[in-house]
This record gives structure tokens, sequence and C-alpha cells, in this order.
């Protein structure tokens, strides 16, 4: 029979309870942990935390080795979510990849969350049109989801608006802990509907505005890497593309090799498999520049943001 959270050493229903409560609703996410926030969030002192989450470690099914055919067989399921530039699919080899995390970093203004409404119309579209036939989480941090945006470019490609607008689920994340908690309830979603597509925009404003100072920087870094984790996880058991949107301050070219800078570089960037600068073009042109891909050159995409969308 599957574990439960009573199965960790030391934890009875009323301390099994405030776990649940708390999100903590899998045994590997309480083996992964930090002890501090463990206490926190489930008003227990930090010793007692600790004794938890080495139990969970005793309990928790880590996993172990795979042999290449495996990740083979899991890669060969991966699809490609179009972004309606082909100028920008090609920069990416055919549009966002599934199983993984694009991120798109560039100042206020820079089109990022243009690019979001983009993504979640289009993932809805069936996949011969470069969709994944599937509806959309968005976990929108600075209230900036707009259904007229998505209507509008519902309308350019033909689609009914209402419909498209049923099959996008938003939740607000009003701080950065009720953010990370989020992707555990987007979990428990996409367990009875199909979701392929998980947007955070922006991945890093509560992280950015809350955690100030050099003191805090520690534990901001190690929540955030957690939160990375917690979506490639979720990218991994749905097949699906992960999005998340980063502001840069003012100097982009400092962006690298200074974790200090921009919120979560190091960790961020680390994590997700395609970075995208964004910026401002002339005459309503953004330009896409494709920063570190695994499997991609470097490059630069030159495409359109009007009332249709993103186009080329
Ligand atoms: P970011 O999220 O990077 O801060 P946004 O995605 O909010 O930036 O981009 C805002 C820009 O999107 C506006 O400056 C404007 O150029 C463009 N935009 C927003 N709505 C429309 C529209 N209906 N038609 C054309 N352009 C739009
Ligand atoms: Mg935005």
């Amino acid at each position: 029979a599957e574990k439960t959270l009573e199965d960790i050493p030391g934890v009875g229903p009323a301390i099994a309870d405030k776990l649940r409560e708390a999100g903590y609703t899998e045994i590997m996410a309480i083996a992964v942990a930090a002890p501090k926030d463990l206490a926190e969030t489930c008003e227990i002192g930090e010793k007692k935390a600790m004794d938890i989450i080495e139990g969970a470690k005793l309990v928790a099914d880590i996993g172990g080795f795979e042999t290449g055919d495996v990740i083979q067989q899991r890669r060969a399921a991966v699809s490609k979510l179009t972004t309606g530039s082909k100028a920008f699919d090609e920069l990416l080899g055919g549009g966002l990849e599934s199983q993984s995390i694009t991120e798109f970093f560039g100042e206020f203004g820079s089109c990022k969350t243009q690019v979001c409404f983009q993504l979640a119309v289009n993932a809805t579209l069936p996949e011969e049109k470069g969709g994944l036939d599937s509806d959309v989480i968005i976990i929108d941090t600075e209230n900036t989801f707009r259904p007229e945006r998505i209507t509008q470019m519902c309308n350019y490609l033909g689609v009914d608006p209402d419909e498209t607008l049923k099959r996008i689920h938003i939740a607000r994340a009003f701080n950065s802990q009720h953010q990370v908690l989020l992707v555990d309830k987007a979990l428990e979603l996409a367990k009875d509907i199909k979701v392929r597509l998980m947007i955070v925009d922006s991945l890093t404003s509560h992280f950015r505005s809350e955690y100030l100072g050099r003191g805090a920087l520690a534990e901001r870094q190690q929540i955030l890497n957690r939160h990375m984790h917690d979506l490639l996880n979720f990218a991994t058991v749905n097949n699906a593309v992960i999005a998340v949107t980063n502001q840069v301050a003012s100097k982009p070219d400092a962006f690298f090799g200074d974790p200090t800078r921009p919120i979560g570089g190091h960790v961020v960037g680390h994590t997700a498999t395609f970075r995208i600068y964004l910026r401002k073009g002339k005459a309503g042109k953004r330009i896409a520049r494709l920063i570190d891909s695994p499997n991609m050159p470097e490059g630069e995409a030159v495409f359109m943001v009007t009332e249709n969308g993103i186009t080329d």
C-alpha cells in the first residue's frame, strides 16, 4: 500500500494534520524540506522538524538511477508549444519544450506577460496547431492577468474566447510562501484534468520584495531553488511546459555571475532549461535572445506584439 505521512517515525495524526494543512502532503516534500520552513509553517520546534525530515528520508522512495534508454523514451514524449511567432519558435528549435522550464527575463514592459498570455491561449489549441490540447495553470503574483487580452488573442486565432478562458486556471499568489504551496495545489488539480502548461508570472517578484538584504539571501535562494525543483517535478510528472518570468533591474549585463543582482540569477539559471532575454526593438518589435540551451545555439529572433498577440 502507498505510504502516508503517519508512516514517518515521530509523526502521529495531529502532526500529520498540521503537515497536510501546511501543504506538505507528500513524504518526499517533507524529506527535501528545510527544517526552518517546516518548523515555521507547522508551528513545531526546529529540532522536531529535523527529526521529522530525517524520518521522512528513511521512508521516502528517493528513487535511484535510470538507464539512458529510459530517459530516451521519456524524451521521445517531449512536445513543443508554439509561441505564435515562427521566428521565435525556430530560435527554440520548434517551440517551448515540455518536461523543462523556460525562463523569460527582461525589463518592465518587455512583454513577458504578453508572451505568457499567448502561451496560455496556444496551449489550449490542438497539437497540430502547435498547442498541447490542454488546460493551463497560471500562478499570477503581480495581478496582471487580463481576460480581455486573452479574448483578443482568441479572436485573432478564431477560437472561442469563453471556452478558452474556462481552460485557464489562475491563482493569485499573495506572497512567496503561498506561491510555493500553489505548486502542490497545481499537482492536485493536474490529477483530475490535463494540464500541460504551467506559468509563473512572476517567479521572483515576491522573493525580491520579501527577502531584503544580504542576510536574507541564502535563505531566499534556498527556497527559490526548492520552488524551481517543484516546478521541474510538475513538468516531468505531467509532461508539461513550465514558463516563468523574471525581471531584471537595470543592468542586464550584470545578470550573470552575480546572484545578488536580479533575483534568483544563479539558482534560476541552473534549473531553467531555456533562458530567454526579452527586450524592446523599434516600432512594436520585440527581440528574444536565447541565452543558455543544452541543445540549441545562442541566437536572436524578432517578433511582434500587437492587439492580435505574438506574431512574426
Ligand atoms: P512585462 O510583463 O515584461 O512587464 P508586458 O507583457 O506587460 O510587460 O508588456 C506590456 C506591453 O505589451 C505594452 O507596453 C504594450 O507594448 C504591449 N501590449 C499590451 N497590450 C497590448 C495590446 N492590446 N495591443 C498591443 N500591444 C499591447
Ligand atoms: Mg508582467
